[in-house]
C-alpha cells in the first residue's frame, strides 16, 4: 500500500481497472511503472529499478532488455507517460475489505486518507489497528483502554476506570 513516505522500490502495485498492454510494465519488477525513466536504447525502468541495476553493476546502467549502456546525460524522466500511467484506474487496495471506491491511480493517496476501510491504529493507542468506520464502535464497546465511567457514576463518583 502507498500510504507511508518510506522509500519504494519498484513499480506499482495496484488493482488496475484497465486493460493495459505490456508497455505498461517495467521489465525488472514486472509492474506498473513508477517514475519511468527512458534509457538511452529508448527502452522503460522505474527509476528506483534503473538505481537498483546502477548498484549492482558498479554505477553502470546496463539496459535488462538488450544489455545496451546508457550514459546518464542519455536517460530521462519518462514525465509524459508517467502522466498517462497516473490516469490508470484502479480499485482501492481495501475492497477486500468492501470498500467499492475507484479512481485515477494519482489519487490514489488522497483516497487513502478517508477510506473507510483503511486499518488506522486506535485513536485511544491500544495497541489494535482497526478499521476506519469501525472505530466508533471500537471505542464504545471493544477498546481495553476506553474510559469506562464508574458504576456508581450517577450517585456522584467522577472515577473513571
Ligand atoms: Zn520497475
Ligand atoms: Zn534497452
Ligand atoms: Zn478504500
Ligand atoms: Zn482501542
Amino acid at each position: 500500500m502507498e500510504y507511508s513516505n518510506t522509500k519504494i522500490i519498484g513499480g506499482y502495485d495496484a488493482n488496475f481497472l484497465d486493460k493495459f498492454l505490456d508497455d505498461y510494465e517495467c521489465p525488472v519488477c514486472k509492474l506498473v511503472f513508477r517514475e519511468p525513466i527512458q534509457t538511452q536504447c529508448g527502452h522503460r525502468l522505474c527509476l528506483s529499478c534503473s538505481e537498483e541495476i546502477k548498484k549492482r553493476n558498479g554505477g553502470i546502467l546496463l539496459c535488462p532488455l538488450d544489455k545496451k549502456i546508457s550514459n546518464f546525460d542519455r536517460i530521462f524522466r519518462d514525465k509524459a507517460f508517467k502522466r498517462v500511467i497516473m490516469q490508470l484506474h484502479v480499485k482501492c487496495d481495501n475492497y477486500i475489505r468492501n470498500c467499492h471506491w475507484t479512481g485515477e491511480l494519482k489519487i490514489i493517496n488522497a483516497h487513502f486518507e478517508n477510506c473507510n476501510c483503511f486499518p488506522v491504529d486506535c485513536v485511544n493507542q491500544c495497541g489494535l489497528s482497526i478499521l476506519r468506520k469501525e472505530m466508533p464502535s471500537h471505542i464504545a464497546n471493544y477498546c481495553a483502554f476506553s474510559l469506562i465511567p464508574c458504576q456508581y457514576f450517577n450517585i456522584g463518583c467522577n472515577f473513571q476506570l
